[in-house]
């Protein structure tokens, strides 16, 4: 096992421009660090710097204190876990799992029989290992593909979407099947998507990137109760945060649909800016009925008229238009065309109890404690507060 340390780590390919840009990040032994961002983010291009198929512009990489920048993969003591799990179809589940210890050589019959009984016990794939891989389910594939890093003693898991291909109900099961085995093993793990579920539900800690740049690294409670910036929070949650217009009017934040009380801690946060995005989770609003009375203080009730409402049985979700300036800021329409977000930018996604009757009008309530509020040119969380927990 080991821990896994990126410094000012560059990549440049042939056109000069940065696809990984300084980036630093501790992994902990035995940790699951996930590397997530939009496509072309640069993540599988870091990933493959770990790994060694791809060469350091600048910076260096280290696994379990030693400087790997200029040692062959396989030098390299890592396991990496594809996409399509790259078994041998030819070859039973036995032979599959101990196809590196006999690739790498000079291990005894009986070792090499050990360590692949071993393997499977722990997989749970005993009883399968005189089968052909076509025989097996797409879990107990993967539990083989996993069983040839676990034999080959790795000291580092690496996957790079593994999933992307299954549909949305193997994903699922699959994605518990890592964890649990990930947790079990508690072997050194990063894996990429580009898929914020997968990262939200698997990660100890995620690393969001956007373009080459690390944006933050954090706990997935962390990165949705305290983004960074207007980048991390339109792209971590779903449905997605609203990003709304904000002006400051005396001592009132302005919102196209509704004003609220300036809060003690927000003037020495936004210094003197007047104009503000404001982000709100879905699920900082609720139908004003269904609060309770000794909350209510906390927030401010209006009125709204709704477009449509998702019924989902757990959940609802109310659609509501409000009337917003054309040109509220390049930086949340650049941000929405690259998020490729569903929300609109004259129109909320409201998260009210699935009990509550909403239709064509809804009273809401929301609860101004948990408004973040961000520069418009520079995207910044300026209402973050850093928490202790990553
Ligand atoms: P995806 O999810 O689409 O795979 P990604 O976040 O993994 O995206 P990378 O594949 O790491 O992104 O690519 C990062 C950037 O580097 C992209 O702009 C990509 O076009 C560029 N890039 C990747 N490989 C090469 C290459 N061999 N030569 C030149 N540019 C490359």
């Amino acid at each position: 096992m080991a821990e896994i340390t990126m410094k000012n780590i560059v990549k440049k390919y042939g056109d000069g421009f940065p696809a990984v840009n300084d980036v630093s990040l501790d992994v902990a032994d035995g940790e699951f660090m996930i590397l997530v961002g939009p496509s072309g983010c640069g993540k599988s291009t870091l990933l493959r710097m770990i790994v060694g198929l791809e060469d350091i512009t600048s910076g260096d990489m280290v696994i379990g204190g030693t400087r790997v920048n200029d040692k062959a993969p396989r030098d390299r003591n890592l396991s990496m876990v594809f996409q399509n799990y790259a078994l041998y179809p030819h070859l039973s589940v036995f032979e599959n799992i101990a196809f590196p210890l006999r690739l790498r050589g000079g291990l005894p019959e009986e070792e090499i029989r050990k360590r692949v009984q071993e393997a499977a016990e722990t997989l749970e794939l005993t009883e399968h290992l005189d089968r052909k891989p076509a025989n097996l389910s797409g879990g107990q594939r993967q539990r083989v593909a996993m069983g040839r890093a676990i034999v080959r003693q790795a000291d580092a898991f690496l996957f790079d979407e593994p999933l992307s291909n299954l549909d949305a109900k193997l994903r699922g099961q699959m994605r518990m099947e890592i964890l649990r085995l990930q947790r079990r093993l508690g072997i050194t793990t990063v894996y990429v998507t580009h898929d914020q579920t997968e990262a939200m539900t698997l990660g100890d800690r995620v690393a969001v990137l956007r373009r080459g740049i690390l944006q933050q690294v954090a706990s997935p409670r962390e990165l949705y109760e305290q983004p960074v910036n207007l980048f991390v929070a339109g792209f971590i949650g779903s449905p997605p945060m609203n990003m709304v217009p904000a002006s400051v009017e005396g001592d009132e934040l302005k919102m196209p649909f509704t004003s609220v009380p300036m809060r003690d801690e927000w003037p020495a946060a936004i210094g003197d800016r007047t104009v503000l995005i404001a982000g709100i989770r879905p699920g900082s609003f609720e139908e004003a009925s269904m609060v309770d009375s000794d909350k209510v203080d906390q927030g401010v009730t209006f009125d709204v008229s709704v477009d449509v409402t998702e019924w989902l049985g757990n959940e609802q979700y109310a659609f509501v238009p409000y009337d917003a300036p054309e040109d509220i800021t390049a930086t949340l329409a650049e941000l929405q065309t690259e998020l490729d977000s569903e929300q609109t930018r004259t129109q909320m996604i409201v998260a009210v109890d699935p009990m509550s009757r909403v239709k064509d009008s809804a009273t809401l309530w929301l609860d101004s404690s948990r408004i973040h509020l961000f520069d418009p040119e520079s995207g910044e969380n300026l209402t973050r507060v850093e928490s202790s927990d990553s």
